[in-house]
Parts: structure tokens; C-alpha cells; sequence
């Protein structure tokens, strides 16, 4: 039984690690990106990120019918407001 407990305890320290190491190389990836200056040759991070987690993606709130949508799927209009779509960018420019 004691055993057990002390596997149960070394398995949770394992589990921990792993994503605390997963997390730390996440942070030396950031921390890259903010310095080019590090020599590496690497593909902006953010776009293979951001597809990877779809609901982190920036929600915007469309002018005319207030509606929530990803800043993806924006029309910006001339004067810099955000709509939900090209029809609600039409209706409001009236
Ligand atoms: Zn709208």
C-alpha cells in the first residue's frame, strides 16, 4: 500500500515536469521570437499556434448588429469599423 501512494506520487511529479517543461520550451519560444538577433531561422510561432487552439483567437464586436465573431472573419470599413459581414458594412455606410 505504501508503495502505491509513493507511485501515485512520483507519477503526478512526472506528469508535472512534463508540463512545466512543455510550458518553459513555449516561453524559449517567445522569448526567440522577440529576439532575431538569436541567429535561429525560425517560421513565425503565432500562426501555427493560433490555428492550433482556434477558440484563443481576438473576438470582435460587429458595429451595426453587435454580434461577437473571430477579428479573422472581420470587413473593415474605410473609416476603421469592424463588421460581422460585407451586407452590415453595406447597411451601415447608408
Ligand atoms: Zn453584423
Amino acid at each position: 500500500m505504501k508503495y502505491l501512494i509513493w507511485l501515485v506520487v512520483l507519477l503526478a511529479v512526472v506528469v508535472w515536469f512534463q508540463r512545466a517543461k512543455k510550458s518553459m520550451l513555449a516561453g524559449n519560444d517567445a522569448a526567440a521570437d522577440a529576439r532575431p538577433e538569436s541567429g535561429i531561422p525560425r517560421p513565425k510561432a503565432g500562426g501555427t499556434r493560433r490555428s492550433a487552439e482556434p477558440g484563443a483567437e481576438t473576438m470582435v464586436q460587429c458595429a451595426h448588429c453587435g454580434i461577437h465573431f473571430p477579428v479573422s472573419e472581420a470587413v473593415v470599413h474605410a473609416s476603421g469599423a469592424l463588421y460581422c459581414s460585407e451586407e452590415h458594412r453595406r447597411l451601415a455606410s447608408f
